[in-house]
């Protein structure tokens, strides 16, 4: 074997993923067929799961510490939640995603993990021990595993012939990274009478302080084909029609057409081969979800990846991969399609639609619906189906983060370890044998007795039966 895994595609899901076998302490290798990171603005905005799980890894602090990453308040279907900044303990962070790539790419340096550019993928082939990997270079290279982190047009996924089932793009809209002037609107979304909208997001400012903003612009006869390049005129109309002379275009640094296209591959696990992120689902960029959603499965893949390699991992650990993230993935391709129709983001203004919004937007002000929505689609309401979720409502979900007096829970997985949080002293001697991959934290635990996944989500809790599920999650003992 040249490495033990092999990930292709140096997006944040890649990268995301080395930096999760590095600390699992796993040989790997991380390729991206461009020369350079791009330096094209995607994603804007970072979920609170995504920055508790930066914040197990200490990651967090640094993180925001590279530039003005403001709070905002999140959206569903364009109506504002503004309970999203007060229901979770890190709200919504605007962090640009070249932001994230940038930072990672300097992190996985700093430990002597360099992405290998200009390395094609081009052909794969797996047998019973590994992977074997040609580039378009010329280059080849043996694995024992490979992920396919390749983004929305994998060609791991075309080579594996994996199905991707759903609906094709029939809308595009217009994504623009701007400045404006003017009596710019505080609210996000504001939509015309004839069915044309605008969504405004902060980006942060510039090295000159100036504002950015992301303005997504949609409407009835707004859909060109992707192809066909955006120009200054178009946003012009485009904030005019919405906005009369209100606000005015300063500066346009960049803009993309995007598609409603909304897909998921049928399996995300073949063979020796995953796939993770862009490449296993796409759909809308609404409410800041493509991007958390690949980081989450690279968190969760990581530890699992790290467990096979070390020889530890419990018989279908690599299996839960899929068991997992493909059904919380299928949960925000839903939450986006519900999204995208209420939203009326094609600007049919059919009335059936409208009359929907209507009674939607009046929901949205309920205090219950606003925290369901902002549980949604900030990754909080994930919950995995494993064992013990049908008697203890915590199992399955993310980990709270006590504060365990000398430390929060949340900073004791920076190890990348379990955690066995363990107040009475009840299980020091059956954790014992687990010792090399799950810390116990004992007295002064002020909390009931609970088993933590290195991904920070809680996989067992109570009283009984703790040695199954060390069995179930951590293999047999030393
Ligand atoms: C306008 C817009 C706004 C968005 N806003 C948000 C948002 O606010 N929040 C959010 O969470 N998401 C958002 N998204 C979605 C987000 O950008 C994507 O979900 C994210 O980029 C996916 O990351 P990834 O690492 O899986 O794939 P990518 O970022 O696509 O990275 C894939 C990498 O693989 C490389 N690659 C491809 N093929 C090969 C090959 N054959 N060999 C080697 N390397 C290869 C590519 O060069 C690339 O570097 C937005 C997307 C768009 C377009």
């Amino acid at each position: 074997m040249d490495t033990d895994v092999l990930v292709v595609g140096a997006g944040p899901t890649g990268m995301t993923l080395a930096n999760e076998l590095l600390l699992a302490g796993v040989s790997t290798v991380l390729v991206d067929k461009l020369a350079q990171r791009g330096d094209l603005s995607k994603a804007g905005g970072v979920q609170s799961r995504t920055l508790e799980a930066l914040d197990q890894r200490g990651l967090l602090e640094p993180l925001l510490a590279t530039g003005d990453h403001p709070v905002t308040t999140g959206h569903f279907a364009g109506v504002p939640l503004p309970l999203h900044s007060n229901r979770h303990r890190l709200p919504w962070r605007s962090v640009p995603q070249v932001v994230i790539e940038g930072f990672f790419e300097q992190h996985l340096a700093a430990h002597g993990l360099h992405a290998r550019r200009d390395h094609e993928l081009v052909g794969l082939a797996q047998d019973d021990d590994g992977v074997t990997a040609a580039f378009a270079n010329g280059a080849t290279l043996r694995s024992r595993y490979l992920v396919a982190a390749d983004g929305a047009h994998s060609t791991v996924r075309s080579l594996l012939r994996a199905e991707f089932p759903g609906q094709p793009g029939t809308v595009t809209i217009t994504s623009a990274d701007v400045r404006l002037g003017g009596a710019v609107p505080s609210t996000s979304h504001t939509w015309s009478e004839d069915g044309h909208w605008a969504a405004l997001f902060p980006l942060g400012t510039d090295p000159q302080g100036r504002q950015l903003r992301r303005l997504v612009l949609g409407g009835p006869d707004r859909s060109l084909p992707r192809e066909v390049p955006v120009t200054e005129d178009e946003i012009r109309d485009g904030l005019s029609t919405v906005f009369g002379t209100r606000v005015h275009l300063l500066e346009l640094r960049y803009a993309r057409r995007i598609t409603n296209a909304s897909r998921q591959v049928e399996r995300y696990r073949h063979g020796r081969v995953f796939l993770a992120g862009d490449a296993a689902h796409v759909h809308l960029p609404l409410s800041a979800q493509g991007m958390n959603t690949g980081m989450q499965d690279a968190l969760n893949l990581g530890w699992k990846l790290g467990a096979a390699v070390h020889g530890w991992a419990p018989k279908n650990l690599l299996d839960t991969y899929h068991a997992e993230r493909h059904p919380a993935g299928a949960a925000v391709l839903r939450n986006v399609r519900a999204q995208s129709l209420l939203m009326d983001w094609a600007g049919t203004r059919d009335p059936d639609v409208l009359a929907a919004r209507e009674i939607f937007t009046a929901l949205a002000q309920l205090p219950e619906v606003q925290q369901h929505l902002a549980d949604l689609t900030s990754g909080m309401s994930v919950r995995y189906p494993m064992p013990g979720t049908e008697t203890h409502p915590l199992v399955g979900r993310p980990a709270p983060d006590l504060d365990l007096g000398p430390a929060r829970l949340h900073e004791l997985l920076r190890s990348g370890h379990g955690v066995l949080l363990d107040p009475a002293d009840t299980f020091a001697t059956v954790a014992g044998a687990w010792s090399d991959r799950v810390d116990r934290v004992g007295q002064g635990a002020d909390t009931e007795p609970m088993l933590i996944r290195p991904d920070g989500y809680v996989c067992w809790a109570g009283a009984d039966d703790l040695e199954p599920a060390l069995n179930r999650w951590f293999g047999e003992p030393r």
